[in-house]
């Protein structure tokens, strides 16, 4: 068991984003230490294919920046998530699923089925999307 405070710092440092330092795998792909099939890349965000797809069309919008999830996420973060957005639905028209439909998804903790902590937006597309999710 660690004790208190190294778990305090641990928390901190997870909190405040520094947890890249020990491995977020968005942070590695962001920075291009890590492959991934790029679809779209600025300065703000980049745009990569699900590893594990949930339907044809499949991909993430990251921010470059490493924030774990909407409940770390401010306010002034705001313009940025409204970037993502319009970033998403640029590329879904490329992939070609914007006249049948795509769903915009961001998981946020456990229950929500979130296993990245590095903030993204899933769009999926190209088949029938049952609602409500499970
Ligand atoms: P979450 O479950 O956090 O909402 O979504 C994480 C997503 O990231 C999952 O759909 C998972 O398949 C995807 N993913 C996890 N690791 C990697 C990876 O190394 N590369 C890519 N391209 N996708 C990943
Ligand atoms: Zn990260």
């Amino acid at each position: 068991m660690l004790p208190f405070a190294l778990r305090k710092f641990f928390f901190y440092a997870y909190k405040k984003g520094i947890v890249k330092m020990f491995g977020c795998i968005f942070c590695q792909i962001a920075e291009g230490q890590k492959p991934a099939k790029l679809l779209y890349q600025d300065d703000l965000c980049i745009v990569f294919q699900d590893i594990n797809p949930k339907a044809p069309v499949h991909f993430l919008v990251v921010p470059r920046e490493h924030i774990a999830s909407l409940n770390e996420g401010g306010s002034n973060n705001a313009p940025l998530y409204g970037h993502l957005l319009a970033v998403g639905a640029r590329v879904a028209k490329e992939q070609g699923i914007d006249r049948t439909g795509f769903r915009t998804v961001i998981n946020t903790n456990a229950e929500a089925g979130q296993t990245v902590f590095h903030l993204h937006l899933h769009i999926l597309g190209g088949r029938i999307l049952r609602w409500p999710p499970g």
